[in-house]
């Protein structure tokens, strides 16, 4: 524990809002128009927003914050609160900006990071909106592929997600639209459980029913559509960072043994994240690799390995960890010369189980380009 005050401090205080409040304030995530939006990412005055985030039973009011200052913030009550969600009705008088939660006994959550758009006036006046929401999706991550979908009138879609190489259309949905509702359809990567190859896809919403063959080549153009990159690593050192060479190369000769990965230096501190999700094999101290964890990655045959770890990781044995999830900090535990991660990839059945360890620099250097 950083420190003991809540053991000292009256149970009712409220550090830093000088209030006395029995309820613990929310947290904002994230922001949708979900009925009678402006356009598939705006709403308007009459709006019904959904705001997700954590500790929302208690949330009796929202506050849309406008721009700066106080003199534009508009409150409302909220129509319905659930755990994970609350929704309002965006009053006349609010303006684009963040959010704010506040409970019945007047707890208040920090301002949103999501912002929400209002519009006033015509909005969009496309019959079909689409929005999709990320450019680049990470295979296994806490953040599927979304398309977003409103439309002015009640109207039957199928949304088709393309593979562009080579325009096999990998997968369809149906999609029956309720007028000025926003619609999301959303796509993990995977198709019958099995990951599928990376590059560009797109979402492209045809008119009416499915039908088998409607979505080839010479089918009617779709009225709309929107890409993004699946893409299946994500650079594990979230900071600035540097690769070693000679002794921090993959094969370097040490006393006694290979060095059997690549180090990455930074700073002490530096964010690590898991580069593909899985399932966590060991979360252990060694005495040359300090603090390390070995994850078996999902849908693959390779384990990642992390070592010299600013502190244990919080991952549980056994744990399922996703791609970008924190996995720890960079350090130099054990035997390390200077704050870094020593990063091993190991091919099939994996670390110290029969596998065998692969030179990770170029795939390091793949993923450090893209994210
Ligand atoms: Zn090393």
């Amino acid at each position: 524990m950083a420190c003991g005050a809540g053991l000292i401090a009256p149970a009712t205080a409220s550090a830093g809002s000088g209030g006395a409040f029995a309820s613990a304030p929310a947290k904002i995530k994230s922001v949708s128009c979900v009925a009678r939006c402006a356009t598939a990412d705006a709403a308007k005055p009459g709006s019904l927003l959904r705001v997700r985030g954590s500790g929302m039973r208690e949330v009796a009011k929202i506050v849309f914050l406008g721009g700066g200052g106080h003199a534009d913030n508009a409150t409302v009550r909220v129509s319905k609160a659930r755990r994970n969600s609350v929704d309002v009705t965006v009053p006349d008088k609010a303006t684009s900006g963040r959010l704010r939660a506040v409970n019945g006994d007047g707890a208040r959550s920090v301002a949103s990071r999501a912002v929400v758009s209002i519009q006033r006036g015509a909005g969009s006046s496309a019959a079909l909106d689409v929005r999709v929401v990320g450019r680049r999706v990470y295979y296994d991550a806490a953040r599927p592929a979304r398309v977003d979908l409103l439309a002015r009138r009640a109207m039957l879609v199928t949304v088709a997600l393309v593979r562009v190489i080579d325009g096999a259309v990998v997968t369809t949905w149906p999609v029956a639209l309720a007028p000025e509702a926003v619609s999301s359809i959303t796509w993990d990567g995977r198709i019958e459980g099995v990951a599928q190859p990376v590059g560009r896809y797109e979402f492209r919403v045809f008119a009416g029913g499915p039908a088998p063959g409607a979505v080839a080549a010479s089918a009617p153009a779709a009225l709309a559509t929107g890409g993004f990159d699946l893409v299946d690593h994500i650079f594990p050192v979230r900071g600035r960072h540097s690769y070693g060479s000679g002794q921090a190369a993959f094969g370097a000769q040490r006393s006694g043994h290979t060095h059997q990965g690549h180090d990455v230096f930074a700073r002490c501190g530096t964010p690590l994240v898991a580069a593909r999700g899985g399932v966590v094999k060991l979360n252990k101290f060694e005495r040359s690799a300090g603090n390390y964890v070995v994850i078996d990655g999902e849908g693959t045959d390779v384990d990642y390995v992390y070592m010299h770890l600013q502190e244990r990781s919080p991952l549980a044995q056994g744990a399922r960890v996703l791609t970008g999830q924190r996995i720890g900090n960079v350090g130099d535990t054990g035997d390390a010369r200077g704050c870094h991660l020593h990063f091993e990839l190991w091919d099939a059945p994996g670390w110290y189980t029969g596998g065998a360890p692969i030179d990770p620099l170029v795939f390091l250097k793949l993923w450090d380009s893209y994210s």
